[in-house]
């Protein structure tokens, strides 16, 4: 089992509230689809990280209330009803027609080490001890970072939050905990919510800030989507870059339709259930349902997956046409609503987003974690075949596809695709050609990027990019080399 961990927060920018749903910096992440992908010693190779859904996924929830006034004061959203909403907001994914989940509450908390069973998180111990972090220690069997349970805990009042540190802006945050290292398969996973968002208080100035019940159940579906294994996707990103230039966002309905609840910044737009949408955008939709279909026969009430989408497969590569790039968003737009019908995927996204190195360990030919600077990160295939390689599952129709640079912003936690920092595109793409998306089947469709440099020169000129990195391109030359080594 291996621990890992992610989070969420919320900033306030402007006139506008910016909701950001991020994961630690120390976590790589690999999105427009999966949140994290096996590597050579770590699950299947280029396989994603999913729960085994031929049974229910088991979540525990807190004892307490999820929301709380401060110093003890009145209760505003008790445990009955606070258990409810967990409820509903997972059966969000799991109401997909042609999604393959199911989830079920298994009760209250178990107990772990002095934290009792059924009982209430009220501190940063009893957060620590049911999440198993305990550095430097086994964690418990029942925590966890431990396997034995899947948490789902309320910080009432904010003080948690305060306790580990975090800002008043973070409103909570999810975590995958323990997976089996030769299956892949999650075993647990857990997330904490910031009931200081739904206190009835609204004083930004004192670090209490208020969402709607909208809001934070869009924020908390979004955590969910992690928690079974989905990452960020980037679609409309323009909303952000007019946001950040003006100031104030302008949302339309179709930009709000069309962005992905998986997009690392909420808020934005109205809560989607606000502007009558359905919570999960196309993308959502079509990315859970990718990683667990609903295979033929479907069960009553459900539907094939490949009866309901088609795939949309291929390659970004450089002028050249051989060199394949990672890092590159690539969206699919339905030609009739082209703001609302996209799905999307970063090519390259199942590859790892560092190979590492062994050339400045101590002793090269022994390398070890505390002899080397860089090993690479233990996640993402080290094919060369899925550099450039992309994948997007479409429901069927007509497409364009349009290529961009995932935004510079979205780096540490808030990662869209395998590289982090993100890389500008090396070259453009600007097509009006349109893709056929037929159910059951896989449309192949390669993009070559214009105007790149050619292939030395670009890695020369990358390298200047700072704060950029030209990942893709320093893994190319070290797969080269195992290659004529
Ligand atoms: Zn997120």
């Amino acid at each position: 089992m291996r621990e890992r961990a992610s989070n969420g927060a919320l900033w306030k920018k402007g006139t506008a509230i910016l909701l950001s749903l991020f994961l630690l910096p120390t976590e790589m992440v690999y999105a427009g689809g999966p949140l994290t992908v096996g590597g050579p010693a770590e699950g299947v190779s280029g396989v994603p990280l999913l729960w085994d859904n031929t049974k229910p996924i088991a979540y525990r929830v807190d004892g307490g209330p999820l929301s709380q006034q401060p110093n003890g004061g009145p209760v505003i959203i008790d445990n009955p009803t606070s258990v409810t909403r967990v409820n509903k907001l997972f059966a969000y994914w799991s109401a997909v027609p042609t999604v393959s989940l199911s989830f079920t509450n298994a009760g209250g908390l178990l107990a772990v080490g002095s934290f009792p069973a059924n009982g209430d998180v009220k501190s940063v111990n009893d957060f620590l001890a049911v999440a198993g972090d305990v550095t430097g220690q086994a964690p418990d069997p029942n925590s966890c970072n431990g396997g034995g349970q899947s948490p789902i805990m309320f910080d009432a009042d904010g003080s948690i939050f305060d306790g580990l540190g975090l800002p008043p802006e973070v409103i909570g945050f999810a975590f995958q905990c323990a997976f089996n290292p030769t299956t892949g398969k999650i075993i647990s996973a857990g997330a904490i919510l910031n009931g200081r968002f739904q206190d009835v208080i609204n004083n930004p100035n004192a670090g209490n800030f208020e969402l709607t019940a909208a809001e934070f159940d869009q924020a908390f579906t979004h955590e969910f989507g992690h928690f079974i294994g989905l990452g960020h996707s980037q679609i409309n990103v323009d909303v952000l870059l007019n946001a950040i230039k003006t100031g104030v966002p302008t949302c339309s309905t179709d930009d709000n339709a069309g962005m992905p609840l998986m997009f690392p910044v909420l808020g934005l737009c109205t809560a989607r259930t606000t502007a009558g949408l359905p919570i999960l955008a196309v993308d959502d939709a079509a990315w859970i349902s990718k990683l667990y279909p609903v295979t033929s026969p479907p069960p009553v009430g459900k539907t094939s997956f490949n009866l309901a989408y088609g795939t949309i497969s291929g390659t970004v590569f450089f002028s050249d046409g051989v060199t394949p790039a990672q890092g590159v968003n690539v969206i699919a737009r339905n030609t009739s609503s082209p703001r609302r019908n996209a799905a999307s995927a970063v090519s390259g996204y199942l590859f790892t987003g560092n190979l590492g190195q062994t050339v400045t360990c101590v002793n090269p030919a022994a390398p070890t974690p505390q002899t080397c600077s860089n090993l690479g990160d233990p996640f993402g295939s080290h094919d060369p075949a899925l550099i450039g390689h992309f994948e997007i599952p479409l429901p069927p129709g007509t497409y364009t596809l349009q290529v961009e640079s995932v935004f510079s912003g979205f780096a540490g936690g808030s990662s869209v695709g395998s590289l982090d920092p993100p890389i500008p595109v090396p070259g453009a793409y600007s097509s009006t050609a349109t893709v056929s998306i037929t159910a059951g089947a896989t449309t192949s469709f390669n993009i070559t990027l214009q105007g790149t440099q050619p292939r030395f020169d670009a890695f020369e000129s990358a390298s200047l990019l700072e704060p950029y990195r030209a990942i893709w391109l320093r893994g190319e030359q070290l797969i080269r080399r195992r290659q004529t080594t």
